[in-house]
């Protein structure tokens, strides 16, 4: 039998942010991965922490954004590529009450080193911006395909990833362990995003899956090497490629691309872009969100070494370095998960 402190089943960037609290304080592990291309891959890996509907803070930004780019900082550092990309997001503004709104929200403390005060004009031709743009600051490309290749090389080198697709049948659980095949853990933590739907130990409607598709285009003559937010993204990739989107479509798990999910983008991109553009090709991703817009951590009472981690919805790389942590606090130093965040929650969702 191979023993281990725990089983992670599951390598997108919950998994990844969890082996790495495992590996800061010295805990063995195992982890198990489809292979399959989860929400973490197919994200259009922007490191923001506002949300530019509204012009406000995400949820918590304050505590996560610290957290997160020491955390990714590191990370590049451990793998040796730039997996953290600092790139500015422009904001394209639609009136002028826009303007007045991210004047006021720029004021604002938990904003003031978000937002700048200053407004952009528009220089790029190929840019239908007669408002200018407001800039989003200290926000990046998380080059997350590139992450998650050198992590997969990095846990193989350790001799500790497991290349299947995980069996609930093989967990036998006792006291104070669960053993899966040969492999006796103290806890499995499941960090597995949109497809916990089909673990029978979840409460099957608290994830709702969200899918979200991108369209990427070849467009010479765009010239952009930021992030920029009119009603869709358009995310520079090199090479003249760019990510367009994303779409989101409630409780749809297939991942077809669907010809209205690209209607939908190029009509919206080509009210803010006018040079001409191919189309390269179309990928869609399953974002794990949940009904109040909070993670899910934790366990239910009948099956105490059975953890989730989860419902990171379409903030995971801002959350995850931070609950990664909290979550291993709760595990290894008794500190309780608080009631937003607790999975617990969920069972009055039945
Ligand atoms: C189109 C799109 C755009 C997005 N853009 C952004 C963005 O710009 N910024 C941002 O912060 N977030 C974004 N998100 C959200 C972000 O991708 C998610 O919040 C995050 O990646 C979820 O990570 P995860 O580790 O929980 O799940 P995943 O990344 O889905 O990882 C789960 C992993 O577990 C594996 N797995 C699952 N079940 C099993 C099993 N039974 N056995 C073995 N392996 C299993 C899967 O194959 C996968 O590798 C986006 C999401 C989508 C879909």
């Amino acid at each position: 039998m191979i023993e281990k402190d725990y089983i992670i089943v599951g390598l997108g960037i919950a998994g990844i942010s969890f082996c790495e609290q495992l590996q800061k304080h010295g805990k063995s592990f195992l982890v198990i991965d489809s292979g399959a291309k989860g929400s973490t891959a197919k994200s259009g890996g922007v490191f923001n922490a506002t949300v530019l509907k509204r012009f406000t803070a995400a949820w918590n930004a304050a505590d996560f954004y610290p957290f997160a780019v020491d955390f990714y900082g590191k990370l590049s550092e451990k793998v040796q590529k730039e997996i953290f990309v600092k790139t500015p997001i422009l904001r394209i503004f639609k009136s002028v009450e826009e303007q007045n709104n991210w004047t006021v929200a720029s004021d604002k403390k938990e904003l003031q080193n978000f937002l700048s005060s200053e407004f952009l004009k528009n220089k790029n031709p190929s840019i239908e911006a007669p408002l200018g743009f407001g800039e989003v600051l200290g926000t990046a490309r998380i080059n997350a395909e590139i992450l998650l290749d050198e992590y997969r090389k990095f846990l193989i080198s350790k001799d500790v990833l497991v290349s299947e697709n995980f069996q609930y049948k093989e967990i036998q659980q006792q006291e104070n362990s669960v053993v899966y095949k040969n492999i006796s853990a103290k806890k499995i933590i499941f960090c597995e995003g949109s497809k916990v739907v089909e673990n029978p130990f979840f409460l099957k409607n608290a994830i709702i899956g969200n899918k979200g598709e991108y369209v990427i285009i070849k467009a010479p003559n765009l010239k952009l090497d930021v992030m920029l937010k009119g009603s869709m993204y358009v995310i520079p990739l090199g090479n003249n490629q760019y990510k367009v989107g994303a779409t989101y479509s409630r409780d749809d798990y297939s991942l077809d691309a669907t010809e209205e999910a690209k209607e939908e983008i190029l009509s919206k991109v080509k009210t803010f872009i006018n040079c001409g553009f191919e189309v390269a090709s179309q990928t869609s991703g399953i974002r794990p969100t949940t009904k109040d817009h909070r993670p899910l951590l934790g366990n239910f009472e009948e099956n105490k070494n059975l953890i989730f981690y989860n419902g990171l919805g379409s903030r995971g790389f801002l959350m995850a370095p931070l609950l990664s942590e909290i979550l291993y606090n709760h595990l290894e130093n008794a500190i309780p998960l608080s009631k937003e965040i607790d999975i617990k929650r969920t069972i009055k969702w039945k």
